[in-house]
């Protein structure tokens, strides 16, 4: 018999305990190791924050659904990896020995690295499902008072795409409050330009954006290193293109949130060999790691490069559909190797994403990340909310059923006759 491991129960884990278990059998044994036994869709947190939806909505009891799927769930979390003795350590000073490893932990949230960052401190954050109720009543206390506020994403972030939805979720909020003419708004970004994404654009992220950001009277800093937070004020330095401060600000705020900086969890941080300097998992085209080759990574939790030079660090996000891939991939070649065969499958790693702006959304497909694509393509419209919607119902449903099927916003997509994507998508799978 088989031991596989899953760390990590989020968006990527619990869709590659599905697909592995499916894969292996009966025969063989699935553990996933997560912080607590309940899913929560990330994706959802922004609506969370303005009271959209509540934390029920969106949060799944993971126990029984893989008792049924013949999964064992230990939550008491991982402290350390021990690779050379192919052991877990967890929280509670137990440990769990695996044949297979695969690593899905998601970002550790930096919030550390710069001065008074954070739900702990004087930004808000939408990273985590706490973060967003604590941010609802800031939100609440924002429409009793008025004032401004920032909405933004910091030097080293690796996920705009939220920062985006929120700037536009909550002015869409104030709106609906009547309370818009009493809040000022900016949007911070180390970007070089608005819609670079960390993808340096994608179709016309960047006109799309902009003109999204100007109807609804956003203002906006690009290239901004944040370099301190103070109650109710952010210093932020805005650089040219060699990096230098082109204009210093102090931007007062009465409510602010700022996507922070990623690093990978301090269960693998600092493990020779596994994890790069920032503690992201070191994986190859198959996903797997090149000094331990029973150990594989997927999600958040692993190292991609950026894809160009910019004045400020702006990272690569890994969204939904890369990381479907990079679950399938792995549960594939981990298979595979079960079955005494080397590892085949390579994940696309495309970037598909939807961007909800409140009452109607940006729509985007990269592929490859890097440009010149083949695919470079973006639109706009109501029906992207709707999409964003559908999208939501279709994957919690799908974590709620324990389906291996994986189809993420592909098939919520497809199922609203968005032809455009479908002869994409139809294309990339020819
Ligand atoms: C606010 C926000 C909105 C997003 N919206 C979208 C979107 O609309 N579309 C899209 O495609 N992408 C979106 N993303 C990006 C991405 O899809 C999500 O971040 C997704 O949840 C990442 O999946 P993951 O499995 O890598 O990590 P996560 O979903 O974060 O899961 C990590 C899991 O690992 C567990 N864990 C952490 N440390 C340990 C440990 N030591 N031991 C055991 N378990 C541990 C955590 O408890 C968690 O359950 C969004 C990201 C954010 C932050």
């Amino acid at each position: 018999m088989t031991h596989v491991v899953i760390l990590g129960a989020g968006l990527g884990g619990v869709l590659m305990a599905y697909e592995m278990k499916a894969k292996l059998g009966p025969s063989n044994k699935v553990t996933v190791v997560n912080l607590g036994s309940t899913y929560s869709f990330v994706p959802s947190n922004p609506w969370v924050a303005v009271g959209w939806r509540e934390r029920d909505d969106i949060t799944v009891d993971l126990g029984p659904i893989f008792e049924k799927r013949g999964v064992e769930l230990r939550p008491e979390g991982a402290r350390r990896v021990h690779p050379e003795e192919n052991r877990i350590e967890l929280n509670d000073g137990r440990s769990i020995a695996y044949d297979y490893l695969i690593v899905a932990t998601g970002p550790e949230l930096a919030f550390d690295e710069i001065e008074g960052l954070g739900p702990d401190a004087h930004t808000q954050s939408v990273c985590h499902i706490d973060h967003a109720e604590k941010a609802k009543l800031a939100v609440d206390q924002l429409i009793k008072t008025g004032g401004p506020a920032i909405v933004g994403a910091v030097q080293g972030a690796s996920c705009f795409g939220p920062a985006y939805e929120f700037a536009f979720i909550l002015e869409t909020a104030l709106r609906r409050a009547k309370v818009r003419d009493r809040v000022p708004m900016t949007f911070v970004t180390p970007e070089p330009y608005i819609g670079h994404l960390g993808l340096d654009g994608v179709g016309d992220t960047k006109g799309l954006l902009e003109s999204a950001l100007r109807e609804r009277h956003i203002k906006w800093i690009t290239n901004a290193r944040l370099t301190r937070v103070e109650a109710g004020k952010a210093i932020v330095d805005e650089v040219d293109d060699a990096g230098t401060i082109r204009r210093a600000h102090e931007l007062p705020f009465t409510f602010s949130m700022f996507l922070p900086a990623f690093r990978g969890v301090a269960a693998v941080r600092g493990v020779e060999g596994l994890a790069n300097p920032r503690g992201f998992v070191i994986v190859d085209k198959h996903q797997r790691n090149p000094k331990y080759p029973n150990i594989f990574g997927i999600g958040v939790a692993v190292a991609i490069p950026p894809v160009g030079k910019t004045p400020l660090a702006v990272g690569v996000p890994k969204t939904g559909f890369m990381i479907e891939s990079m679950v399938t991939a792995a549960a594939e070649n981990v298979a595979a190797l079960v079955a005494g065969r080397e590892p085949t499958a390579v994940a696309t790693w495309n970037a598909v994403c939807l961007a909800d702006l409140g009452d109607k959304g940006i729509a985007f497909v990269a592929q490859p990340q890097i440009p010149p694509r083949n695919v470079n393509w973006s639109s706009s419209g109501r029906w992207v909310h709707a999409a964003k919607i559908g999208f939501e119902k279709y994957f919690l449903r799908k974590i709620r059923q324990g389906k291996s099927e994986t189809f993420y916003e592909k098939l919520a997509l497809d199922a609203l006759g968005i032809r455009k994507l479908k002869e994409i998508h139809q294309e990339l799978a020819g």
